[in-house]
């Protein structure tokens, strides 16, 4: 089998490319199977879905949902979802409408620190978007100069004590794994190695998440180093989850790795697609 690719982006969220074209990118990436995964958005499934039948790849339709645990959001990729389902797309669309009123707040407090005008420019960032949200800030930013590089604005902008971080409640983990299994999905906690946690709250959120329910884990991800694929092959092994592979790509030159160009799992886990297709 080709290349697994269960999470990346496109524009409907905070990709720079439209949902055909990253599938159409994926599938001369040598992908066998994707799942578009936008933050908090199932409206560019079905344009994937189109694209990928052109192609010989599977198509699993996929959302990356916001959540907050505790003090820190982390994100639970749904697949397989229902894209119809009525609570799943009620659920979203309450997030999205948190990020209107969030991005307020950040504009303000960017405002503060000497950048002006910051809702207006991620919003036409965001202009073929439904969402806004840091992706835009951060290419506004760029935009006028005040960091070289997307990566870059993440190091003093829009992260927790740093201007632009405002603190937001998404929705509890309990939720959004009710929402992703109503509508008949399985519920992937997504790059675990990313969270700013210690070592012990890491655990804690990795039980919390296989009590809530909580299907699988991103072992390989595109923000993972190869000592957190060790890591979290080994933790898949020892909660009893299954294990997924994705890249997080958003766009050319903004991405560590390339839409369908993920690595193998480790031996010994069970894929969580393995009944998916
Ligand atoms: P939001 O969901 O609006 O809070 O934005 C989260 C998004 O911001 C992520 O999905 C990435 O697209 C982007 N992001 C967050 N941290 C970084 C980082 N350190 N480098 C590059 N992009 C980042
Ligand atoms: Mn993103
Ligand atoms: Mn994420
Ligand atoms: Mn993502």
């Amino acid at each position: 089998m080709g290349a697994v690719d269960l999470h990346f982006h496109s524009n409907v969220s905070d990709g720079l490319l439209s949902p055909a074209e990253v599938v159409r990118r994926g599938a001369k990436n040598g992908a066998a199977l994707l799942a578009l995964t936008d933050h908090d958005d199932l409206a560019g499934l079905q344009q994937a879905r189109e694209e990928a039948e052109r192609h010989p790849l599977r198509f699993v339709d996929g959302v990356e949902v916001s959540s907050s645990w505790n003090e820190t959001t982390i994100h639970i990729v749904g697949l397989a979802v229902d894209p119809c389902d009525a609570a799943l797309t009620a659920g979203l669309a309450g997030l999205r409408e948190g990020r209107i009123t969030r991005a307020r707040r950040m504009a303000a407090e960017l405002d503060a620190v000497g950048i002006p005008g910051a809702f207006e420019g991620a919003q036409r960032h965001a202009d073929n978007a439904t969402i806004i949200g840091r992706a835009h800030f951060a290419r506004y930013i760029v935009e006028r100069g005040d960091a070289p590089d997307v990566r870059g604005v993440f190091d003093r902008f829009l992260v927790r004590g740093k201007p632009g971080y405002v603190e937001h409640h998404w929705c509890d983990p309990e939720e959004a794994i009710a929402w992703i299994h109503g509508a008949g999905g399985r519920a992937v906690l997504a790059h675990p190695g990313r969270y700013r946690i210690g070592r012990d709250e890491l655990r804690a959120l990795l039980r919390e998440f296989k009590d809530c329910g909580g299907d699988a884990i991103e072992v390989v991800s595109g923000a993972h180093s190869p000592d957190h694929v060790r890591e979290f092959a080994s933790a898949a092994r020892e909660y009893g989850f299954m294990a997924s592979r994705g890249s997080d790509f958003h766009g050319p030159g903004e991405s560590h790795v390339d839409v369908g160009r993920t690595a193998e799992l480790p031996e010994g886990l069970t894929p969580v697609w393995r009944d998916l297709i």
